[in-house]
């Protein structure tokens, strides 16, 4: 089915079950009840034309925030995903986790990994270190788990980063790379030139956003070693009311392993 016309049943579906059926959302990080979760901005309705046309997939806009402890979307389906199929990946594990966001970081510590390593291009918090993600400081074949979500659409070279990001995994390690892209579009869409804030909010999704990624994503994840373990929501997660729970179903679970 074509992205718009999914989109389009989605939002129907959506509107009718907060007319007709009142219910309130469940958040599956705090485990709270929440009369509603809140949207990204204006929601989907400040997308641009050109986004809206290609179905750009990505964080929910209009479920974005949980009210009672600040959630986004995509903590919450990644934390979901991770607790139905993988909590097996952190416990005793060597892990690395660029740009760490905070649920996921609470995740991840409460599973109790052998050592945990929280990096940022930019740091802004004592206890995460500063790294460039094309440019890793850490040993080859080293970690068990690499976490880079929503990371790649802002990396100038993401080539480069996924061949840093293979390296220094162990064979048999994984890496999660959650990332927005348009199934619209058979290629990425990237223009160098294409260099001020507004420009990108209108082609890319966000002001510091360097390209829009299209279905070709997923081979060039892979080009750098990694395979594809990537799952729909609907295989990983058929049993969960995306609208209660606030996640996006259209986005997939980006899992990618070295292989052995
Ligand atoms: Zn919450």
């Amino acid at each position: 089915m074509r992205a718009a016309a999914k989109r389009l049943m989605w939002s129907v579906y959506a509107l009718a079950r907060s007319f007709l059926v009142k219910a309130p959302g469940f958040c599956l990080v705090c485990m709270r009840t929440v009369p509603a979760f809140l949207p990204y901005r204006h929601g989907s309705h400040a997308l641009s034309p050109i986004l809206r046309e290609v179905g750009i997939i990505g964080s929910d806009l209009d479920r974005f925030r949980c009210p009672a402890c600040g959630s986004t979307d995509r903590e919450r389906h990644l934390i979901a995903y991770l607790r139905a199929h993988q909590a097996n990946l952190f416990n005793d594990r060597g892990i690395l986790h660029f740009a760490p966001e905070q649920h996921i970081r609470d995740f991840v510590t409460r599973h109790q990994p052998r050592e945990y390593v929280q990096a940022d291009l930019f740091p802004n918090n004592p206890s995460i270190a500063r790294m460039d993600l094309t440019a890793l400081p850490t040993q080859t074949n080293y970690f068990d788990l690499v976490i880079a979500n929503h990371v790649l659409e802002h990396v100038t070279n993401d080539s480069l980063a996924l061949s840093e990001i293979y390296r220094t995994l162990k064979p048999g390690g994984y890496a999660i790379l959650q990332t927005p892209f348009s199934p619209q579009l058979s290629s990425t869409l990237e223009i160098p030139a294409l260099r001020s804030p507004e420009a990108r909010l209108q082609l890319y999704g966000q002001e510091d956003h360097v390209r829009l990624y299209g279905t070709d994503i997923f081979a060039r994840i892979e080009a750098s070693g990694l395979s594809s373990c990537v799952r729909k929501h609907q295989d990983a997660l058929p049993d969960l009311d995306p609208f209660r729970h606030g996640v996006n179903p259209e986005e997939p679970l980006f899992l990618f392993v070295k292989r052995a």
